[in-house]
C-alpha cells in the first residue's frame, strides 16, 4: 500500500491483517516503486496524491515497466477526470476516498481472483537481458546493478527497441518534463553516460548507439 496518510494507512492495514494478508505501508511514491522493484506482491493499494511523485507517476512508471500485478487506485476526490485518467493509465480498480473497509476488502478479493495478467516479462537483445517482473538487467549472464533512473531509461529503450528515441522523448517519460538547456540535460547525461558505461562499457558489442542530431537508440548492429 501506498498511502501518506498514516491514519487511513494503518487502519486498512490492520484490517487486512486481520483478514490474514500480509500488507506492507510505504508512505511516498518513491519508496513505493523502489520496493516494487526489489520485492513481488501480489496487489498494489495506490493513493493518488502523495508528495513527489503522485500516483499516476508510479502507475505509470510500473505499466510502462511492465511490472504485472494488479492496481487498485484510491481517489481523494470525487471527480471523474481522476477515474477515467486513472484507468486509463492502467489502474485495474479504484475506490473513492472516504470508502468503507468492506468495499476495499471485495475489491482487493475481486482483483486477486482474477489474478496476475499474462504480460510479457522479459526482453532480450542480443545477450542483454531485462526482466520487467524482477526490474532486473543482465548482460552476458552477469547481473547488472542499476539504479532506479537507469533501469526506467533502459526499461524505456527497451520498450523502444530499433527505434530511435529524442532527449526530449526521454526527458518527458522518465522525468516528465521537459529537456532544453536546462540543468535536466546535464542530469540526462550524467544517467545515459552511467547507464552506457554499465550496459555496454566492458562488451565488445554496443547495443547504445547515439544517432547525431535525433537522439539515442538501443538496437543490435550499428
Ligand atoms: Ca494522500
Amino acid at each position: 500500500m501506498i498511502e501518506d496518510e498514516p491514519k487511513l494507512a494503518s487502519a486498512v492495514k490492520g484490517g487486512l491483517e486481520g483478514d490474514d494478508y500480509t500488507v506492507v505501508v510505504v508512505h511516498s511514491g518513491e519508496e513505493g516503486f523502489f520496493l516494487l522493484c526489489r520485492e513481488a506482491f501480489d496487489l498494489i493499494i495506490l493513493d493518488v496524491m502523495l508528495p513527489g511523485r503522485d500516483g499516476f507517476e508510479i502507475l505509470g512508471a510500473v505499466r510502462q515497466q511492465r511490472i504485472p500485478i494488479p492496481v487498485l487506485l484510491l481517489t481523494a476526490r470525487d471527480g471523474i477526470e481522476d477515474r477515467v485518467q486513472g484507468l486509463d493509465a492502467g489502474a485495474d480498480d479504484y475506490l473513492t476516498k472516504p470508502f468503507a473497509f468492506p468495499e476495499l476488502l471485495a475489491r482487493v478479493r475481486a482483483l486477486l481472483r482474477r489474478g496476475t495478467q499474462e504480460r510479457p516479462f522479459r526482453k532480450k537483445l542480443a545477450d542483454l537481458e531485462i526482466d520487467f517482473g524482477l526490474c532486473s538487467v543482465s548482460r552476458a549472464g552477469q547481473t547488472i546493478e542499476l539504479t532506479t533512473r537507469e533501469y526506467e531509461l533502459l526499461a524505456y529503450l527497451f520498450s523502444n527497441v530499433g527505434r530511435v528515441v529524442s532527449r526530449e522523448m526521454i526527458a518527458r517519460e522518465i522525468w516528465k518534463e521537459v529537456a532544453r538547456q536546462t540543468p535536466l540535460d546535464n542530469v540526462l547525461d550524467v544517467h545515459l553516460t552511467r547507464l552506457r558505461r554499465k550496459i555496454d562499457g566492458p562488451f565488445e558489442k554496443k547495443l547504445l548507439h547515439t544517432v547525431r542530431g535525433l537522439g539515442l537508440v538501443l538496437r543490435d548492429g550499428d
